[in-house]
């Protein structure tokens, strides 16, 4: 089934004399359970395009549904992962009160937030690091801490934006690697933006192209095996 339909999506930032055409106009749908990427060069409308969909910044036009539901504002069942870790986290909550934190507008009661704040942070390797403070974690920790905020939601849609771009060759493919295996096991829809070709062959088993802005779909792949490493 389709988890994700946009629709004709455009967003421009400014009007007038300084108005700039960030998104033109682009369609396309992500099925249930896909790893997609999107890749293209910088300032090509990435961040713009994924920030429209997760109703963080009004569309000038067009629409995004989400299993059928047209989003207006940020969807409940929609995570988010940005590239800066460092800014996402709250520095003075522990990792598992960081992870906790979104679960309080969700009408679990505590004790089973506590829960899933603790699957959340096994399924990333950081059980060990539940009563530490972010600052005490390295860069690749904090951005494991924001991945595992994000699916201890269980969203039906998480959305990642340069996750890894700010953390050492290393960590990214660990990082990479635990995605992967996250979304397989959870059967987690993920939409994710990289400038990155590489990264997106070996985490996707689809992957969008776009052209430099003003943004087109130039290539729409699937990818049938997952790339390996050497
Ligand atoms: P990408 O993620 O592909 O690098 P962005 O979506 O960040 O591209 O940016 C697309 C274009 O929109 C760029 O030309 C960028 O400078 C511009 N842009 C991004 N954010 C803003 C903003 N808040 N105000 C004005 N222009 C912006
Ligand atoms: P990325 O390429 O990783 O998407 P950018 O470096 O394009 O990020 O943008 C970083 C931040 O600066 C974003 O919040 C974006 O909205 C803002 N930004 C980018 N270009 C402009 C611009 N021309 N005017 C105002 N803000 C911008």
């Amino acid at each position: 089934s389709t988890m994700l339909e946009v629709s004709g999506l455009s967003h421009r930032y400014g009007s007038g004399e300084s108005a700039h055409v960030a998104v033109n106009e682009l369609s396309f749908t992500v099925e249930t359970g896909q790893l997609a990427c999107i890749v293209g060069p910088s300032g090509c409308g990435k961040s713009t395009l994924l920030r429209a969909i997760a109703g963080l910044i009004p569309p000038t036009a067009g629409t995004v549904s989400l299993h059928g539901d047209r989003v207006t504002s940020v969807p409940d069942d929609l995570a988010v992962v940005f590239q800066d870790y460092s800014r996402s986290l709250f520095p003075w909550l522990s990792v598992a009160k960081n992870v906790e934190f979104p679960l309080r507008w969700s009408k679990l009661d505590k004790a089973t937030r506590r829960a899933r704040a603790a699957e959340a942070l096994a399924a990333v390797g950081l059980s060990a690091a539940e009563s530490k403070y972010p600052w005490q974690l390295s860069g690749g920790m904090q951005q494991r801490v924001s991945i595992a905020r994000a699916l201890a939601s269980r969203p039906a849609l998480l959305l990642m934006d340069e996750p890894f771009a700010s953390v050492d060759a290393q960590t990214r493919f660990e990082l990479e690697d635990l995605l992967r295996r996250v979304q397989v096991e959870q059967g987690t829809t993920v939409l994710l933006v990289t400038h990155d070709i590489d990264e997106s062959v070996y985490l996707g088993d689809r992957v969008l192209v776009l052209s430099k802005s003003p943004a087109r779909i130039v290539a729409d792949l699937k990818v049938d095996l997952p790339a390996q490493r050497d």
